[in-house]
């Protein structure tokens, strides 16, 4: 039990992405030839349980998959491009902020926060601007 969860944490941790169970799933088997699917995903779900990793779906741009991350980094959103699935991290002072009130006005103490926002990054509104243009052109 110790060594998988020790496998999967260390993973998730250095890989400084946003990694799906299937990819875990692989990773893993390189440094264990031995684990299999059934054990990754339940050793991720205690990991959940237990509070050391967050489930993330980031919008489900790639459908049903949930997305893994360490809970030792620091409060951030994710902003997710809906069309090619990059992921970037805000890492702003504006999210303590709503943290704060929050907490203020509702009186509740937080334990979790996720924000996630999608749209489409610079690249993407390039290829859909020049989509766009040719298609104007063409017709
Ligand atoms: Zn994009
Ligand atoms: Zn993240």
């Amino acid at each position: 039990m110790t060594r998988q969860r020790q496998i999967l944490l260390d993973l998730i941790d250095k890989s400084g992405k946003h990694l799906d169970a299937e990819s875990l799933f692989h990773l893993a088997r390189e440094k264990d030839p031995k684990l299999n699917r059934v054990t990754v995903y339940r050793t991720l779900k205690l990991l959940k349980l237990e509070g050391l990793v967050d489930e993330l779906d980031l919008l489900h741009y790639q459908g049903d998959q949930h997305y893994y991350e360490t809970r030792m980094k620091r409060e951030h959103a994710h902003v997710v491009c809906l069309c090619c699935g990059k992921i970037e991290e805000y890492f702003g002072e504006p999210l303590l902020d709503m943290r704060t009130q929050v907490q203020k006005t509702f009186g509740f103490e937080l334990v979790v926060m996720r924000t996630e926002m999608g749209g489409y990054c610079p690249n993407c509104q390039m290829a859909r601007e020049q989509e766009l243009r040719e298609a104007a052109t063409a017709t």
